[in-house]
């Protein structure tokens, strides 16, 4: 970073800053994650400086010999780990992935089944505010009133009643297990395309700590930034016959020159999650998820669907004094990060939910374990407990500085 104090104090001493405050905190936000050094270096490389429009082989500039090779082994990579017919790791991130498939395999005005924001489902799945639900007719299910699952018997019936082109499942807050397989037999009883976005559960796929929607599901989006923990940016998988179509959506369809410093550094990242040590670290994460969860439980916090089966959790703050915003700015307090979040049938608006979402991927990198998870829980659960006790927040402080200080060393 020498050139950059040099030339730009400014910014330099901001990300030091940041890079301070991620030092100091307890990231349990869920789609967050420590990348490794390598990952870092791929993406500050050289690559940044090449243009690549077009596909390895099929290039629009010259000099691109390298980088070819660069992104044939990202894609090798990811049709090993996954199990894909075919991969595009062009996309930008995530929201163009999936506007890419959208539009690639649909007309706009067209019928989409995608899972509600606001019971777990990702803004890009049809919300009326996001591009998916104005330019598509997206209808959305929801979850169960009563177990808070995924209710497979709505979504085969909403897909027999309005016939929807395709089928989308995966969420961005769901804590129980996906069932991909009887999603995509819906969607052959429909003649649909089957879509699953993994964008949260990558890494756990990856490892087979989730059920896999791969190789039957049509098409799979992923971010790679979140349990994979690679740099930001997406995979599009899909079957042979859905290749030609979505390679055309992406690359001139929606973007222009893809950036080869990511998908160096997203190669990087494919080749560190097929090793046994990212294995461990997947099941890990389902480990300590599932000790923080008991931990808030013992101390008498609701869970929705009272539990997880994967990387994160969601706490139900009904029965609280304080809703999803204010909790979230009392644990920042104490330097633990977390996001607001809906819950199913929320009776609360959006801006102020009765939830906040909590997920173990960052924290595991960094080699916590159930121990601390346990210990973790319980200063949440006193905080959320007692919301406006200055004493309370004073201990809660000193005990995340000392778990740090522990974990630092
Ligand atoms: C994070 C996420 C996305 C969007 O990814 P961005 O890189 O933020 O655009 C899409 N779908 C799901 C399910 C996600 O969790």
């Amino acid at each position: 970073m020498n050139n950059l104090q040099k030339i730009d104090p400014k910014i330099s001493q901001l990300i030091q800053k940041e890079a301070e405050r991620q030092k100091r905190g307890l990231n349990l936000i869920p789609s967050e994650n420590f990348v490794s050094p390598a990952v870092s270096e791929a993406l500050a490389s050289v690559c940044t400086n090449k243009y690549a429009e077009g596909y390895p082989d099929q290039r629009y500039y010259s000099g691109n010999q390298y980088i070819d090779e660069i992104e044939k082994l990202a894609q090798k990579r990811a049709q090993k780990l996954f199990r894909a017919e075919h991969v595009n790791v062009q996309p930008y991130s995530g929201s163009p992935a999936n506007l890419a498939v959208y539009l690639a395999l649909a007309q706009p005005g067209d019928t989409i089944l995608g899972m509600s924001l606001t019971h777990g489902g990702h803004l890009t799945h049809g919300h009326q505010v996001n591009l998916s639900g104005k330019l598509f007719n997206f209808i959305q299910y929801k979850v169960n009133p009563q177990t808070q699952r995924i209710n497979y018997q709505e979504i085969e019936e909403l897909a027999q009643k309005h016939r929807p082109r395709i089928i989308v499942s995966g969420a961005t807050a769901y804590p129980r297990i996906i069932n991909f397989e009887k999603i995509h037999q819906i969607s052959q009883k429909v003649k649909a395309v089957s879509m699953a976005d993994i964008s949260h559960i990558a890494g756990l796929v990856a490892t087979q700590n989730h059920p896999s929607p791969l190789p039957f599901t049509d098409v799979v989006t992923t971010t790679t930034h979140k349990t994979l923990r690679g740099p930001r940016g997406a995979l599009i998988m899909c079957k042979k016959q859905y290749a030609t179509s979505i390679d055309r959506m992406i690359f001139p369809g929606m973007q222009g020159g893809p950036h080869e410093n990511n998908i160096a550094a997203i190669a990087v990242a494919l080749q560190e999650a097929s090793t046994p040590a990212f294995q461990k670290y997947s099941r890990q994460i389902i480990k300590n998820s599932q000790a923080l969860a008991q931990a808030l439980q013992k101390q008498g916090i609701k869970l929705v669907t009272n539990g997880t089966d994967n990387h994160l959790l969601l706490i139900d703050l009904r029965p609280h004094q304080i809703k999803g915003k204010e909790a979230e700015n009392l644990l920042e307090k104490a330097k633990i990060y977390v996001n607001k979040n809906t819950i199913p049938y929320d009776p609360q608006s959006p801006l102020n939910p009765s939830g906040v979402r909590l997920g173990t991927p960052a924290l595991t990198t960094q080699g916590f374990r159930e121990k601390e998870m346990k210990k973790i829980g319980e200063i949440i659960a006193l905080l959320l407990n007692h919301p406006f006790d200055q004493k309370v927040l004073e201990k809660t402080q000193k005990q995340v500085k000392k778990i740090i200080k522990i974990h630092a060393s």
